[in-house]
């Protein structure tokens, strides 16, 4: 099967590509570049917007209501094949359910903690955290990082 998704995302746009499936997931969250200002899915497909707006309140918030929803009308079914054991899409939209078996595939392989939102506010660009102990919070530290940290540092100049 094509893969449907990439007529709508741009895979491995830097910074913070993720490994594996969850680069389709981190992509897609990605088409709603806030740094920009522009919603690279604002034509795309309504199932689409909806699981990304979901995914990315669940990233941010924790808040998995959307995301439950959209699992339960894109239901997935385990198959077995070549050895592995994968879940299949079973009903509802084909990409949609196939981005949530990304999602739970990421989860099961200890990867999603990674997937973190930047910290500076007029960015949010999603990226994986690649660093040893998980720390990053922004998406670059050439660029945010030191935007967040002369912020950070003009709040204490001025608080003295
Ligand atoms: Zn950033």
């Amino acid at each position: 099967m094509p893969d449907q998704l990439l007529q709508w995302v741009e895979l491995g746009s830097e910074p913070g590509v993720a490994p594996g499936p969850l680069e389709r997931v981190r992509a897609l969250l990605n088409t709603d570049d806030r740094f920009h200002g522009t919603d690279h899915l604002a034509d795309g497909p309504a199932g689409l917007v909806a699981f990304r707006d979901a995914v990315r309140r669940y990233l941010t918030t924790g808040d998995a209501a959307g995301l439950d929803a959209l699992a339960a009308a894109h239901p997935l079914v385990v198959a077995f094949g070549a050895g592995a054991a994968t879940l299949e899409p079973a009903g509802g939209d084909a990409v949609v359910a196939g981005l949530l078996a990304d999602v739970h595939r990421s989860h099961a392989a200890g990867e999603w903690t990674r997937l973190k939102a930047c910290a500076n506010p007029d960015c949010q660009w999603v990226y994986y955290d690649g660093s040893r102990n998980r720390s990053g919070r922004w998406c670059s530290m050439n660029e945010c990082g030191d935007v967040m940290k002369a912020r950070a540092y003009r709040r204490r100049a001025r608080q003295a």
